[in-house]
């Protein structure tokens, strides 16, 4: 097994200083500052990189399309000049509407090389969530293909008066001068494109993130943020040369871009890329013929392979994974104990959001891992608990206190802004701090457990429980294949807590199983806390990154508006 590269966890976070950590990264030529493509690509094939694999393809079908740096750095170049042909401003929206192929990750990189702003949409939208964010996001241009097109964007142009272009990556004709056939226009743009020199703070990407209601908040990122994709790369993900990395995410949320894209191309190592959608067989034999090496995934899916009746590793060939990483939810316990009997390592828990553009609180491979917790802050980022009451805010630092999560300015990767939305970005920091939105509270050891969203907090009978605790209470019941718990108001305790319950296969759903669950809980977390109420359900509302959407269980057990459902996966 590799040294890690975080030898000396304590050491690197109170040594670390980010402008010491920069000179890692190459910079444009003439001091003209850090570009994601240039070092996500560029420099690998000024260095001599460029026959080395970069991009792996897996298609629907399993076969394979390979992209080395050298292929990347020529598409991504073309790319750049298809843009500056169509005279595109710098700092203007490119927009895409693909699935997980490659003309997606060539406009990502390609839009970062001319400086436009890039923002990825899940290809499963539908018309309406796809006009709320083109328009929002005062998008000039989109890629997307005939398909699509037809079906869900023609019917929207008379409402996007912005929208200059569409360029569609599978036809081999224009349309019309607006919607234009991208395979001719990279035809016609050269392989070599002069990247303009990038300040720290010009606008690099745009990601959508529901808000609890109303309509999606566009985070918008900055071209500095690839000192984090280069660092958690590197302490994190713990990238090596040689490395094999897949991130099953799709570039629609932001893992899918700084992970799926960003930090392992500036880091040098071969990402793999998968069309299809989660299949339990398939992606084992991808880890197994790809000899995945590290692999970062969600909760979500882990629990579903949890499902299954075997153990990966007797079935399949994984002895290449030296390291499975998770984001997005908390990760219960009990799975990071499964990875160990699947996989032979334990899985590691990490926290981030779209706000924060890069992994923020990390388990590492050099530290003890504590089931359940996010682990510890990445060098250079400073996180805290705080009470916040108003205008009041304070730090709090008596260990086990819970409070809001908050992570002080000055790391690259924070957002600047929402999108047309000052007031509510205001909103998010008091002073140096930025508000997270997350409940946690921090152990004698300064690992960082999660409580759960603010919003999700349930008041019961004087306590305030966090979803989670008993979700991961009812998940170590042999018979629980998934939990949600939400807070029902209740006149006599406040809120009642409710849980609802995915079984898994062979048990059944029945009056006894609900008591037997109630009384589970019950002796193991308290009365108080455990659930009153148990609804079996065959499934959970999810967003389509995997995460629970608990205020949907809610507004429907209450009878409420439903907000925004546009990122709600379809079962
Ligand atoms: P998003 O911006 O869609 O990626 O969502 C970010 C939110 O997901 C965070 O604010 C947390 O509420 C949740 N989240 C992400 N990672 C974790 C984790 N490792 N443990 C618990 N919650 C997480």
């Amino acid at each position: 097994m590799k040294t890690p590269n975080l030898i000396n966890y304590s050491d690197a976070y109170s040594k670390f200083d980010w402008q010491r950590e920069q000179k890692n990264l190459d910079g444009l030529p003439n001091g003209g500052g850090l570009n994601i493509a240039h070092e996500a690509v560029d420099r690998h094939v000024l260095a001599g990189k460029g026959e080395s694999l970069a991009l792996r393809l897996i298609r629907k079908d399993l076969s394979r399309e390979d992209f080395s740096y050298g292929k990347l750095k020529n598409l991504t170049s073309q790319f750049a000049h298809v843009l500056k042909n169509l005279e595109l401003g710098e700092g203007e929206r490119v927009f895409s509407l693909l699935g997980r192929v490659p003309e997606l990750y060539i406009a990502a990189l390609g839009s970062l090389k001319f400086k436009a702003v890039f923002c990825p949409l899940f290809s499963v939208f539908g018309p309406e969530p796809i006009f709320q964010r083109l328009s929002k996001g005062d998008a000039k241009v989109l890629i997307t293909n005939s398909q699509f097109f037809e079906k869900k964007v023609k019917g929207l142009l008379d409402r996007l008066p912005t929208l200059k272009y569409i360029l569609l990556t599978d036809s081999e004709e224009d349309l019309s001068d607006q919607v234009r056939s991208l395979p001719n226009l990279m035809r016609l743009s050269p392989a070599d494109f002069e990247i303009q020199p990038t300040q720290p703070e010009d606008p690099a990407l745009l990601h959508f993130t529901s808000g609890t209601t109303g309509m999606p908040k566009g985070a918008l990122h900055v071209h500095q943020a690839v000192l984090t994709h280069y660092l958690t790369g590197k302490y994190v993900l713990d990238f090596s040369p040689g490395d094999v990395f897949w991130c099953t995410a799709d570039p629609g949320w932001v893992t899918g871009t700084s992970y799926g894209i960003i930090a392992p191309l500036v880091n040098g190592v071969t990402t793999i890329v998968d069309e299809e959608e989660f299949d339990a067989l398939r992606w084992y034999q991808i880890l197994e013929k790809e000899k995945v090496t590290v692999w970062y995934t969600a909760p979500t899916a882990i629990r579903r392979l949890m499902r299954m009746d075997f153990i990966p590793k007797e079935k399949f060939d994984l002895s290449h994974l030296r390291l499975v990483l998770s984001v997005g939810e908390p990760l219960h316990a009990e799975a990071v104990i499964w990875g160990e009997k699947a996989f032979g390592v334990p899985i590691l828990d990490n926290w981030w959001q779209t706000e924060t553009g890069g992994i923020m609180i990390a388990n590492y491979r050099s530290l003890p891992v504590k089931p359940g917790s996010m682990g510890k802050p990445l060098p250079g980022v400073v996180a805290a608990v705080a009470e916040i009451e108003g205008n009041e805010f304070r730090i709090l630092d008596q260990i086990g206190n819970q409070g809001h999560l908050v992570l002080k300015k000055g790391f690259p990767s924070l957002f600047r802004g929402y999108l047309h939305e000052e007031e509510r970005y205001q909103k998010c920091f008091r002073g140096d701090w930025y508000i997270t939105g997350d409940l946690a509270k921090i152990d004698q050891d300064g690992y960082f457990w999660f409580i759960g969203r603010a919003d999700d907090i349930i008041k019961t009978s004087g306590h305030m429980v966090g979803p989670f605790e008993v979700e991961s209470t009812l998940m170590k019941h042999s018979s629980v294949a998934e939990a949600a718990v939400i807070g029902k108001p209740e006149p006599s305790i406040g809120e009642l807590v409710k849980a609802f319950v995915v079984l898994k296969e062979g048990f059944d759903p029945n009056e006894e199983m609900r008591l037997e669950l109630i009384g589970f809980a019950r002796k193991t977390m308290g009365p108080a806390v455990a659930p009153k109420e148990i609804e079996f359900v065959t499934s959970l509302p999810k967003t389509k990154s995997g995460k629970i959407l608990r205020r949907l269980l809610k507004a429907r057990e209450l009878g409420l508006p439903e907000g925004d459902l546009s990122t709600l996966e379809k079962d």
